[in-house]
């Protein structure tokens, strides 16, 4: 199982790559739409992040491959065992081994999170200033890491039998967690936030959210300028902490009018329960994989195999990639219904997808791999296909 699944996703990481640099056209609507120069620069902005996101994900798995057939975390567990003992030759190798893929990562993350972006011009920060935050982030990373895999090592040692459904409850409640707390105690680590000042506005969007049957904690903006000049929004939250968030830069460079769309289409989330399923979903696949990592090792799990096990882990998080992302999209499409229910401007919401590709170079056209893969959102213009094709629903009186 183990090799099926590692098999699977370098196929499908080989796939992204082959799907990534061959040559290819758009349709007549595409280029009657954005333009030919546009399509060029964009294509070549996403060739650049879809190739350095396979490499990146093939670099992770052929060090952790290396870890494992070389027994480098037996070696690093037992050597920190003898001076610090089991505990903290337990956390010492999960530390370790993260440490490691940092180290891996790092160069592939600053390429495509900061190279590609400023020479594409959607930086403004400076290197030193991403690099903060990726280490802010990693440590986040980190710690959850180095914590989550030491509880399991213990749990498989506690509870023979059982603990593969212990260890899937533990994540499930971790991942509810996470929706509730990142936005209060993660993002503000990173971003500045406060509530949308203009009033007629906010108002707008609590009378928008009645219509959905929903109630708005709040309405924030979030000075991504301060790092990007791309434009989004996004819902996040559970609970007290729901909040539907806008980027500044849609709010202060697009008509009030497609900012009240973008923010619809978060609505959109939280009336279909999107939240609720995206949390539902993460604990069912943590459950699988943890089914799929009982069936593969040795019972209770040794600390020495912590590379195979995040290896099978990343292994399995990429082979289900085809899934989550369409059940994502699927969402996404519902939400956007949900716009066109509430709001009726289809027109703005074409317009608004142009311009938003425009904006943030966006691959308007993804190859059907790509799409398949590594869209969580379909493309632009399924999206614009989507507004023009609505026939609102007509209540018989
Ligand atoms: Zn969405």
């Amino acid at each position: 199982m183990p090799i099926i699944l590692t098999a699977a996703a370098v196929g499908l990481c080989l796939l992204i790559f082959v799907a990534s640099v061959i040559p290819r056209g758009h349709s007549e609507e595409a280029i009657r739409l954005f333009g030919h120069a546009f399509l060029e620069r964009a294509d070549e902005y996403a060739r650049l992040r879809y190739v350095s996101w396979v490499m990146k994900n093939a670099a992770i798995m052929m060090i952790l491959a290396a870890m494992t057939l070389l027994q480098s975390g037996g070696r690093m567990y037992e050597g920190l065992r003898m001076h610090l003992g089991d505990t903290g030759g337990l956390f010492g190798t999960s530390l370790g081994v993260f440490l490691i893929l940092t180290g891996v990562t790092l160069p592939f993350d600053y390429y495509s999170g900061f190279l590609i972006e400023r020479e594409f011009g959607f930086a403004t920060q400076s290197g030193i200033s991403w690099l903060g935050d990726y280490l802010k982030s990693a440590a986040i990373t980190m710690v959850i890491a180095v914590l989550g895999l030491t509880a399991l090592v213990y749990i498989s040692r506690r509870f023979p039998h059982t603990w593969w459904v212990l260890a899937a409850g533990g994540y499930a409640a971790f991942v509810f967690l996470w929706a509730m707390l990142s936005p209060i105690i993660i993002d503000p680590i990173f971003y500045r936030f406060r509530p949308v000042e203009d009033v007629a506005f906010k108002e707008k969007v609590i009378q928008m959210a009645r219509t959905a049957n929903i109630k708005v904690d709040e309405v924030l903006e979030v000075n991504a300028s301060k790092k990007t000049l791309k434009g989004n929004a996004y819902f996040t939250g559970v609970f007290g902490t729901k909040r539907i968030v806008i980027y500044d830069n849609l709010l202060r460079r697009y008509p009030k009018r497609y900012s009240l769309l973008v923010i619809a289409h978060e609505i959109g989330h939280w009336s279909k329960g999107h939240i609720r399923n995206g949390i539902l979903l993460s604990s069912l696949l943590g459950l699988v994989f943890l089914a799929i990592l009982r069936k593969t090792s040795p019972t209770p799990l040794y600390a020495g195999d912590l590379p195979a096990i995040i290896l099978l882990a990343l292994a399995f998080i990429i082979t289900t990639l085809p899934l989550s992302n369409a059940i994502s999209r699927l969402q996404e499409r519902e939400a956007d219904r949900v716009v066109f229910d509430i709001t009726g401007d289809t027109a703005g919401w074409v317009d608004l997808e142009i311009r938003l590709s425009r904006h943030n170079l966006g691959d308007v056209e993804p190859h059907p791999v790509i799409r398949a893969a590594l869209f969580s959102h379909p493309s632009a213009l399924e999206r614009i296909r989507a507004a023009k094709e609505y026939l609102p629903q007509v209540t018989p009186p």
